[in-house]
């Protein structure tokens, strides 16, 4: 039995990472999702367990202090973090992990994990990833400013990451992804 993939997907706000891993894992019944727990406030349509676990600050500064992530980080002025569960214990056992996260937190499992499969999604243009941002309705002028600000210091992380996708159209995006998939399962563990 080998390995289980731990693989960590990024990009900037609006490259449309929630609707390319959605279909990814749909399509690849075998790969599970880590849900995030995140202190900020849920959109509509959003299931508490499903999409995130939802809580507040001191839940989730008490859940740091006794170890309980693989990473954690301070997005947009809320706590985003990946649960440690059984992480190990599943890679291990052979199943493979999408973690839908930001650089920062990434960052941070490429220096635990250095195994693990990184993917950064770009979006075909900043142009493109405004009209995205702005289609989504959700944002305040102040909340766009500040997610363009920060997808474009994102975007120059990208350079850390072992593959980049570009996101042109969700199909082409979800088969690159799938291609990498199976390319890192046939890989010759060299250690
Ligand atoms: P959103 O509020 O749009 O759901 O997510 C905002 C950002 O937080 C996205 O870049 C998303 O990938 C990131 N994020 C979601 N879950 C986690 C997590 O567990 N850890 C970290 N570091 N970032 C996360």
């Amino acid at each position: 039995m080998s390995r289980g993939l731990l693989m960590v997907v990024s990009g900037p706000s609006g490259t449309g990472k929630g609707t390319v891993c959605g279909e990814l894992l749909a399509q690849t019944p075998e790969l599970a999702y880590s849900i995030s727990a995140t202190t900020r406030k849920p959109r509509e349509g959003e299931v508490d367990g499903k999409n995130y676990y939802f809580m507040d600050k001191a839940q989730f500064e008490k859940m740091i202090e006794e170890g309980g992530f693989l990473e954690y980080a301070n997005v947009y002025g809320n706590y985003y973090g990946t649960p440690l569960g059984k992480i190990e214990e599943r890679l291990a056992a052979g199943e493979d992990i999408l973690l839908e996260i930001d650089t920062q937190g990434a960052l941070n499992v490429m220096k635990k994990c250095p195994d693990g499969l990184f993917i950064f999604l770009l979006p075909p243009s900043i142009g493109e990833l405004e009209r995205r941002i702005r289609g989504r309705g959700s944002e305040t002028a102040e909340s766009l400013a500040k997610r363009l600000g920060a997808a474009k210091e994102e975007i120059a992380i990208g350079r850390k990451y072992g593959y980049v996708v570009v996101n042109d159209t969700v199909k082409r995006a979800v088969e690159r992804i799938k291609s990498i998939m199976v390319a890192e399962h046939c890989r010759v563990d060299k250690n």
